[in-house]
Parts: C-alpha cells; sequence; structure tokens
C-alpha cells in the first residue's frame, strides 16, 4: 500500500522598493492618491500550498513570530478569496518561507498575498485570466497586484492601477533591516499630521519622467538623483534613529539613501556589486540586518 502523497506548489515573490513614492492629500475615504514606481528586488519569500483537511498558515524564516496565523494572514485571504470566486472549500496548508522582513516597507505580506493565489490557483487549476488574478490582488491590498507582476510598474489610484515599466540594466541595492517595524496606516497618519501641522498645500502625485527615463535606460545615477519619497519624512519622524542608518550608507558612497515605501527599511542604491559589498559592511552593526541584492526580479512564479 502506497502513502497517500498531497498534490502541492510552491510559488516564489519578491520583496519590492519604492523608487518614487508621490502622495496625494487625503480623500474623503481616509486613502490617499499615490504615484508610486515599484521597483521588485531580489529578496523573496516562497509560498508552498498543500492539500489539508483545513485551512491552515505555518511560517518560517527570522521574522515569523510577527507573522500571524490566522484569517487575517494575507496568504490566508487570498486562498479563501479565491475558493470563494470558484465554490471551492479552501482546505489547503499554506506555508511561507519568510526571507522578506515583517511591516519593513517591502510589501512582505502582499508578496504572500499574491504568492498564495497564484499557488491556490496552480493547484485547483480554476483557469482564472491574468486580468481575475490582478482584480482579486486589487481587492486583498493596494500593493499586491505588484507582488504578481514584479519587474517595475507604476501604480496609481491607491496604488493598485499598474502600467508596467521598462527597465534598461540591473541596479545594485543593500537594503538595511530596522530592529522593529513601522505600520503603514501609522505612516500615513503621521504624513496627514505633518502637512496640517505645516499648513502645507500637497499636490497632486505625478510619476517623474526623468525618473522613469533613467528606468528605462538602466542609469543607476540618474536614477539616484530621481528618487523621492513623500512618507520618508513621516517614518523619520516616528522612527529617528533612521537619519543615522541613511547616513552612514550615503558615507560608504551610496548614490542615493531611502527610507523603503512606508519604513522602516532603508535602500541604498550603489554604482556597481562592489560598492553595495563596501556598503553592506558599513552598515552591518548599524542595524539589524543587512542585505545586498539587484533589480528588477520577475514577478510570482511558480517553481
Ligand atoms: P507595505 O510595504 O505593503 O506597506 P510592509 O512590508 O510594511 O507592507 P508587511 O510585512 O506586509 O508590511 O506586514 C504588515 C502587517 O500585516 C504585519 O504587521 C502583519 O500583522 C500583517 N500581515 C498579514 N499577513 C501577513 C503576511 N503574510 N506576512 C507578514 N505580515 C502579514
Amino acid at each position: 500500500m502506497s502513502a497517500r502523497v498531497s498534490a502541492s506548489v510552491t510559488v516564489r515573490v519578491p520583496a519590492k522598493v519604492n523608487v518614487q513614492l508621490a502622495v496625494g492629500a487625503a480623500r474623503p475615504d481616509g486613502f490617499h492618491d499615490l504615484a508610486n514606481v515599484f521597483l521588485a528586488v531580489g529578496l523573496y519569500d516562497e509560498v508552498t500550498v498543500t492539500e489539508a483537511d483545513d485551512l491552515r498558515v505555518t511560517c518560517a524564516g527570522p521574522d515569523a513570530d510577527q507573522v500571524p496565523l490566522d484569517r487575517t494572514n494575507l496568504a490566508a485571504r487570498a486562498a479563501i478569496t479565491l475558493a470563494e470566486r470558484y465554490g471551492r472549500v479552501p482546505a489547503v496548508h499554506l506555508h511561507i518561507a519568510k526571507d522578506i522582513p515583517v511591516a519593513g516597507g517591502m510589501a512582505g505580506g502582499s508578496a504572500d498575498g499574491a504568492g498564495a493565489l497564484l499557488a491556490c490557483d496552480a493547484l485547483w487549476g480554476t483557469g482564472a485570466s491574468r486580468a481575475e488574478l490582478l482584480d482579486i490582488c486589487a481587492e486583498l491590498g493596494s500593493d499586491v497586484p505588484f507582488s504578481l507582476v514584479g519587474g517595475a510598474a507604476l501604480g496609481t489610484g491607491r496604488g493598485e492601477l499598474l502600467t508596467p515599466l521598462e527597465v534598461g540594466g540591473t541596479f545594485h541595492w543593500v537594503f538595511a533591516m530596522a530592529d522593529r517595524g513601522l505600520s503603514t496606516p501609522a505612516v500615513f497618519r503621521e504624513f496627514d499630521r505633518l502637512a496640517a501641522t505645516e499648513g502645507r498645500r500637497i499636490p497632486e502625485p505625478v510619476a517623474s519622467p526623468a525618473l522613469l527615463t533613467a528606468l528605462a535606460k538602466g542609469d543607476p545615477e540618474a536614477l539616484a538623483a530621481t528618487v523621492s519619497n513623500d512618507l520618508q519624512r513621516a517614518a523619520l519622524s516616528l522612527f529617528p534613529a533612521l537619519a543615522d542608518t541613511l547616513a552612514t550608507g550615503r558615507a560608504a558612497g551610496a548614490l542615493t539613501a531611502l527610507v523603503s515605501g512606508s519604513g522602516p527599511t532603508t535602500a541604498f542604491l550603489a554604482r556597481d556589486a562592489a560598492t553595495a559589498a563596501g556598503i553592506a559592511e558599513a552598515l552591518t552593526g548599524v542595524c539589524r540586518t543587512v542585505r545586498t541584492t539587484t533589480a528588477p526580479a520577475p514577478g510570482a512564479t511558480v517553481l
């Protein structure tokens, strides 16, 4: 008698950095319009989905203890949403091998949502179209569609309306992970508070044409000259020590240093792999973990 082998599918999903994050004024619904230039980077979570009796989530990795294992986990929500659409029961074990920092501004939860969606879709053979999967991603969260697509893209609306962008070369990045997370909603609230205190008029968010050209050319100097993150001041206001991390990376030769998304991960663009290695060395000990990688990375991929 042979043991029953449960079918399983593994999907690899990249983290992201926002090379531009332009934030509009708070809308009446509380959301902000964004012009968000996403770049997928070579740090990955892997989501494995296996047939099981019930929906179950497990997670392994350095930040695993911060990941919710109930139905609020974005991977679980993705499985439930897809199952509902196709009249199935989401009886699967979702295992997340987590390498993307949690609450780090690198869309780790979104990556797991996109990964679980693609993995369940493959396991169940739903035949859902790409457009349908993207639609479910947008329902799960603003950053989830980009995790599916990868590469580089301009996100408008809440960030979920994506236009793919051309990238003409490889960019070398160093990421410094902080010893605690920052909540994305808290950073947006701080952005609103700072804007109100200063009585600043917030312009409509638009993508920078010079930045899009720099990406298309694969030119790191030009990209460094055009990156921007409107959430950076709010993240620094909530986490002042990040300023020292940014300064350390700049002093070690980074072409530019910025907070990744809502932070607190900081991102350093390097001219080449050797400079990236030097920046990583300088940052070691200044923050919790340092990672060196390249971009663009492909989107969610079935392994
Ligand atoms: P973003 O860059 O999209 O703003 P982030 O990278 O800062 O997000 P996440 O790692 O996605 O933050 O986690 C934000 C919160 O989402 C976590 O604190 C956790 O409570 C919750 N969460 C839900 N599902 C997951 C998941 N699969 N992995 C990590 N966090 C999750």
